[in-house]
């Protein structure tokens, strides 16, 4: 059984990244569940595909540092680019990637605070 015994042991390192990773799609899933019952799988995958912001990670070196706090680092990732996705919300259309970018920021918020 994998889990960490504190924080900054080798168990950790591997842990939370991957509990990082799968809270990127787990938490997607669940919203869109609950907020999308009649296209859920739709809606998951298109939150799916708003994990694509990562791409602005390729501009930084080193392209992932697990000690870097992603939001306000990465272009896509600033707080200019935040308040466009909330901008997202407003538009029907687009509101389900306005949900994905949100919820993959306030995750990637999660590694600035813990
Ligand atoms: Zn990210």
């Amino acid at each position: 059984m994998i889990y960490p015994s504190f924080p900054g042991s080798k168990r950790a390192d591997v842990f939370f990244p991957l509990l990082h990773l799968a809270l990127h799609g787990a938490i997607p899933a669940v919203t869109a569940r609950l907020a999308f019952r009649e296209i859920w799988l739709q809606a998951w995958l298109i939150m799916m595909l708003t994990m694509v912001v990562d791409l602005d990670h390729v501009l930084a070196s080193p392209v992932y540092d697990p000690g870097r706090c992603s939001i306000n680092f990465h272009p896509l990732h600033s707080y200019p680019a935040i308040g466009v996705y909330v901008l997202l919300l407003f538009l029907p259309q687009l509101r389900i990637i306005g949900i994905g970018l949100l919820l993959h920021m306030g995750l990637d918020l999660m590694d600035c605070i813990v």
